[in-house]
Order: C-alpha cells, then structure tokens, then sequence
C-alpha cells in the first residue's frame, strides 16, 4: 500500500492476498457531491438519502463492470415520494429527488412510507435489467443490502456514511472459488466480514479508501487497485426536453403556448432551462427529432 490516503471523488477496488476470495471496493465523494447536490434547494436531510444512494451507485457500477448507466431509484408513499441516482460507466454522476412538506427530523421510514427500491442496469449494448424490492429497512444502507439478500447470488454487504464535508461507503463481495461456483474452502471471509463490522460512520465518510481498508484489515494484506474518478455530469439536452413536451400531446401543447410566449423546461439533475418559443412549435410538434441540440 503506497497511497496511504482518503480518496477524494473516487471508487477503488482492493484485493487481500491473505483473503483471496474476497472483493472490496470504496467510495468517498466530497466536493463533487456538493456540485452535484448544492443548486436543488433540498433539505439536508433529502441530500444525505441522495448522497448515500449515488455513493451506493457507484459501488454497483464498480462491481458489475459493464458499458453503460447503472440507476438507482427509490419511491415511495410518504412526503418523499422518489430519490433517484445514476453512474455511468465513464464514471459520471448524478441524483435528485422529489418531495413535499418535508421536517428535517423526520425518520427514513417517515419520509418515505412505503414503496420499493429499484436497481436497473441500462447497458450501452445488451438488454436493460431490473431489480426490484419492497421498502423494508431503515436506511438506505439496508434497503441496498436488503436487495443484495434478495437477488445476488454472492454473499455481498455494504456499508454507507454521509455527512456534511462527505459520503462514504464499503462494499465486500465473496467471490466463488475461481474457474467455478464452489465457495473457498479455508476462507478468511468470515474474518473479514467481521472486521468491516467494526467499521464506524465518521471511518467511513471521512476516510474511505486505501488508508482506511490498510486500518481495518491490515492483517489480510489489502491492496488497492487504481482509484475510479467520479465527476458529476448530466445527460439532459434541448431535444430530450423537446421530447418531453411532446409527449404532452398536440393539443396540450399548443393550449400551452396561448397562455404563455413561451415554455420553459427545469432539469432537476443540473438546473438547466430549456426554453422554447412560438417559433419553435412546429418541430415540437413535428414527429420528427429536432435536429438542434443547442443549449439555451
Ligand atoms: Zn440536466
């Protein structure tokens, strides 16, 4: 281990040569959190359930390792009504969420009732697969291992921290014997499941990452791979937005437009507005895609 430091807006992956059946990876996003989070006007307690969920995201894209956008999408019943987060493979994020009549000291169950978490896989080539589960834990640490216990055929947990400088997170994974689907035998992944246990919040926002993993299984000679850079981006354009309002139908849209000179379209992810004006009505309408994907 040579890079004793926290990561800064990075996912890594570990291996232990004393644990070789044993996968774990890390994520720590601080100032792109804050870019990605900081013009939504949320209260805080929503910014954390979106930190820990696109910190959650990125993990899973790491693990899974396919060509394409991984999505996290929680909804429910209560005055949260849906948390949204998404990590490309190029290791771009983004989350927001919707919500009404919010108290900062509401419970996750409070905020959120009922409803179900989904995770979809949304590869750039292949076909798109979701996962489902019912809302059944108290944070969104557990509705991610909830899902795990439910789906994944590997033995697999996480672990999620987010405060206000940063989001933090582990993830361990069990891995078959290799070339097959035996377990190891004279595995120490009982030990190292053990240790991650110990693992605290403030360990986990603040440090995630190669000095970390070196703390808490040093015993197991953990090595860290190259760190992942997380950036956040968003893939909203003037045509996608067009095509939203489309979808209103032709009626609606010009009825819209009698009312107003023009009409505007918010990206929550990012804050961009679209707008457009009467000049603009006929390709809206159009069936065909409008060609410009200019930003306004
Ligand atoms: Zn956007």
């Amino acid at each position: 281990m040579t890079d004793l430091v926290a990561d800064q807006n990075a996912v890594r992956r570990y291996l232990c040569d004393d644990a070789p059946d044993a996968r774990l990876i890390t994520v720590r996003l601080g100032s792109t959190k804050d870019e990605m989070l900081d013009h939504q006007n949320m209260p805080d307690i929503l910014k954390s359930l979106c930190e820990e969920l696109v910190a959650a995201c990125c993990m899973l894209s790491h693990m899974l390792k396919f060509d394409g956008e991984m999505i996290v999408q929680i909804k429910g019943s209560g005055p949260v009504t849906m948390i949204v987060a998404e990590c490309s493979s190029e290791g771009r994020i983004r989350s927001t969420a919707q919500w009404h009549d919010l108290t900062e000291a509401a419970s996750f169950r409070e905020l959120l009732g009922t409803g179900y978490l989904a995770v979809t896989i949304d590869p750039k080539q292949g076909e798109r697969y979701q996962g489902i589960v019912p809302l059944e834990s108290d944070s969104i640490e557990g509705c991610i291992n909830h899902y795990f216990k439910s789906s994944e055929q590997l033995d697999t947990k996480l672990w999620l921290s987010s405060r206000e400088k940063s989001v933090g997170g582990l993830l361990i994974q069990r891995l078959p014997a290799e070339g097959g689907r035996a377990l190891l035998e004279d595995s120490n992944w009982q030990t190292l499941a053990t240790l991650a246990d110990t693992i605290t919040k403030k360990e986990l926002s603040s440090e995630a990452g190669p000095l970390l993993i070196y703390k808490l299984f040093h015993e197991l000679n953990p090595r860290g791979l190259d760190p992942w850079e997380i950036h956040f981006g968003c893939t909203c354009s003037r045509e996608r937005s067009a095509r939203a309002i489309r979808a209103l139908g032709e009626k609606e849209v010009k009825q819209l437009f009698l009312e107003r000179p023009s009409l505007k379209v918010d990206c929550h992810f990012c804050g961009q507005v679209y707008q457009y004006d009467h000049a603009d009505l006929e390709w809206l309408l159009s069936d065909q895609p409008p060609g410009s994907d200019t930003l306004q």
